[in-house]
Order: structure tokens, then sequence, then C-alpha cells
């Protein structure tokens, strides 16, 4: 049993995942996709320049975010939308209940939405006599599934059509069909119903702009649309680090966001919605309600991972990483899985219940390499690794192995003895974890030095 009950048990979820051949096909076949699909996307565009000057902007943004954050509250309020500031999830989770109480609202429809699954908004509204429909076509699988995503920006992921079509065989009573078109019809019909008779939506921002008060969306399937048109109650949910200075900054993350994401050069649908609807309009919600949420953001803003709150949700660093392509994001039993959601997860909950998911790295960097926002994420996972062996979170077998090799370390004949002991036990430390002792290259028994003299 672990020493922290509370921990996220890693290894054993992770090995799960490797016995599960369906899951190992469908992440192959997504996440290779995805990055063949990126750098095409990226071509001979100039992408470092872009990168570059997303990462300045960001960086801006980050050191800034007071002045920023009220800046956008107060283009927002003077656009007619209600600005709230959450300082927690319970907070805004309880915001949001309060305002669907408000306007009689027991049903709401919802767009894609990272940071209302970090809240665990569904449940609590849910406990709360609330129905929620998830709208984008990959939430709504995983919501009839009863999961949660297992990706940031495609949720099913790990899905094959094979299952979906069982699963909305069982759960929607329709026939059975692997068809990707049919089953989208299928979801499309019932969801029409939900939008048409919906009293309140509930989306996230992509990103919100100081110098207008404006949230934006970036979606593909065009719900994201309905579900901040059609109801007369919208409530966006928004973390403060998601702003931009100004809408110009738009054009870039324009072309930087979809390309990391999926591929594409340009999102199918991009949204920029400024308070709520004037008169004359003929569409828009008539009030309009925006959650700015810190969730322990001020916090991490102080310490030495402040840099990931530069990330923009766009989900490259899963497609490369080696750990995340294997095991999907269900191991990671948090809500950001792959490299930025080792970080977040650890900065966000707590290294206590944290820490296992850094394993979950090979430093190989291909993460940072990707990211348009440049993000350091090797950097920061390896920084949170020293925590954590500050804090005494480590295996007692790492640290007093760990001991040991920096004693040997200091000493060579020492370390000789200890490589040359090694050698012969080998074969039985891979009684204890094959797995790692398979991947390292076996101690040699006599030294090169003692070879060469
Ligand atoms: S860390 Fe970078 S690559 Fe990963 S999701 Fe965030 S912005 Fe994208």
């Amino acid at each position: 049993m672990s020493q922290f009950p509370q921990a996220v048990s890693f290894r054993s979820n992770a090995a799960g995942a490797l016995n599960d051949s369906s899951l190992r096909a469908a992440m192959r076949h997504a996440t290779t996709t995805f990055g063949k699909k990126r750098v095409d996307a990226i071509g001979n565009n100039p992408f470092e320049e872009w990168r570059e000057k997303a990462s300045e902007i960001r960086t801006d943004v980050l050191n800034n975010l007071d002045e920023y954050v009220e800046m956008f509250s107060q283009n927002a309020t003077r656009a007619g939308a209600v600005v709230h500031r959450a300082k927690d999830s319970v907070n805004a989770c309880e915001i949001v209940a309060s305002l669907l109480k408000d306007h009689r609202a027991y049903k709401v429809v919802k767009s894609k939405s990272m940071i209302t699954e970090e809240i665990h908004l569904n449940a609590y509204l849910e406990k709360n006599g609330v129905k929620v429909v998830e709208t984008d076509l990959g939430e709504y699988i995983i919501q009839i599934a009863g999961e949660t995503p297992s990706h940031i920006i495609v949720p099913a992921i790990h899905k094959s059509r094979q299952q979906v079509g069982r699963l909305f065989c069982d759960k929607l009573g329709c026939s059975y069909s692997e068809d990707p078109e049919s089953l989208t019809k299928t979801a499309r019909t019932i969801l029409r119903e939900e939008f048409l008779s919906a009293p309140a939506a509930i989306s996230g921002s992509n990103f919100a702009i100081a110098e207008t008060g404006s949230i934006s969306l970036f979606t593909n399937e065009g719900n994201g649309r309905m579900v901040t048109t059609l109801p007369p109650l919208h409530i966006a949910v928004t973390a403060i680090e998601k702003i931009l200075p100004k809408v110009s900054d738009l054009a870039l993350f324009m072309r930087l966001l979809p390309r990391s994401a999926t591929g594409q050069v340009l999102t199918s649908y991009f949204s920029l919605i400024t308070g709520s609807r004037k008169e004359g309009e003929s569409t828009g919600s008539r009030h309009f309600h925006i959650i700015l949420l810190d969730n322990g953001r001020s916090e991490i803003l102080r310490g030495d991972c402040k840099d990931i709150l530069k990330c923009i949700r766009c989900g490259a660093c899963m497609n490369v990483c080696p750990v995340y392509g294997m095991i999907g994001g269900h191991a990671y039993d948090s809500t950001y899985p792959g490299p930025m959601g080792v970080i977040l997860s650890s900065v966000l909950n707590g290294l206590d219940r944290a820490h296992p998911l850094l394993d979950a790295s090979t430093l190989c960097g291909a993460c940072a390499d990707v990211c348009p926002v440049k993000v350091p994420l090797p950097k920061l996972i390896n920084r949170l690794r020293e925590i954590k062996v500050e804090r005494g979170l480590s295996p007692e077998l790492e640290t007093i192995g760990m001991a040991g090799f920096g004693v040997a370390a200091k000493y060579h004949e020492l370390f000789e003895l200890g490589q040359r002991a090694a050698s012969y036990v080998w074969p039985l430390l891979s009684l204890v974890d094959k797995q790692t002792i398979d991947r390292l290259p076996k101690p040699a028994s006599k030294s090169l030095k003692r070879r060469v003299l």
C-alpha cells in the first residue's frame, strides 16, 4: 500500500492500461494521426517565430496578471456581462448553482470546458437537481459512458468507433452502427432538442480578452455557438490566466492553437462574445455571467512552476509524449493528463496526491519541442521531482538506493565494488521491478579502466 493513501495509483493504473490492447491501438492511431497532421499544418510557416512571440505575450500576462484581470473585469462589465470572482472550485460551483436557481433553470447545455472538469461542476449541479447535457460529441460520448475525458482536446480519444457504436446502442436505444457519420447524426438529433429547450448554457473560454472584456471559443462542431446564442442565460467559467491583452493578439493564437491541437490550419468555428445581447441584436444570451476562477493560481504564480500557467491547453505535448501515448489519460487519475497534466495536477492538487505522476515522464523533451508557448515542461517536471525528494515523498527503497549511490560515487574503489556486485545481483533485481531493470544496461563486471589498464 502507498505511504500516502490518497496518492494517485499511477503505477497500477498504467500497468492496467498497458494490458488493454484496444486502448493501446486507439491511442496509437490517434496520437500518430494528430502528430502527423500537426507537422503538415505547420508546413513552412515560421513556427519558431510565432511561438517565441506567443511565449512573450503569455509571459507578459502572467507578470501583470492582476492588472489584466482588473482590465478584463471592467471592460466585460461595461459591455453588459456580470463578472464574478471565484477563489476555489467550491466557490465557483456555488456561484453557478445559485445563478441557475435564480433563473429557475434545471437543465443546462454545455460546450467542452476543461475548467468545469477541474472543478467537478457536472457532479455538483446534478447533486443539486440540475440536468447537465454535454454537447461536444466527444464529451457527450464520455458523459453517457459515465467516464471522464482522456485527453484535454479529444475527450474520447481512447474509444474505438466500435465501442462508441455499442455504447450508443446500450444507452440511447438505437440500432448498432460503427459508421461515424451515422453515430454523429444520432447524437445531433438528440442534442438539437436539448439546445432548443435548455434555459441555460455553460461554456469555458479559450481566451479572455482584457482590452474588450470578450471571451473567445474555438470549436469544431458548432455546438459552442449554439450553446452561447440560444439559451437566455449563458455562464462562462474561465481560469484567470486565460487572458490575452488585446483582440489583435488573437490572430497569432488562431494560427497556433488549431495547428498544435488537431493539426488544423484554422478552427472550424470561432466565436468572440462581448457582453449580453444588445437592443436590436437577434442572437446571443440575454444574461451573460463570467466566472473568473483562481483555484490556487495566485499561489502557483508565486512558485517555481509559474510557467505552467502559460499553457493554452492545446494538448500537443500529450500527442508526442511516449508515456501518454501508451497509457492514455485515465491512468493519470487527474483532470489534466500528459506532460502538462503532470505539472498542473502537482501544483493544483498538491504533491501528496500527485507525486506518483512525476514518474510519467522519460524527460525526452519532445513535449517542450512542440509546445506553442514554450512551456519548459521537462524543466518543471525535474524541479517537482527535486521537491518530491526534499519532502521525503520518494519510495523508501529509492531513497536508500540513491543515498547508497551518492556515497559510492564519492569513492571510486567503492563504486567499482558496487558495480561488480550489481552485475551479479542484476538478474535478482529484475524479480523486484522487471519493467525498469530490463530497460537499463546491465552493469559490467569489470570497469573499462580495468580492462584497458
Ligand atoms: S503545455 Fe504547451 S503543448 Fe502542452 S497543452 Fe499546454 S500549451 Fe499545449
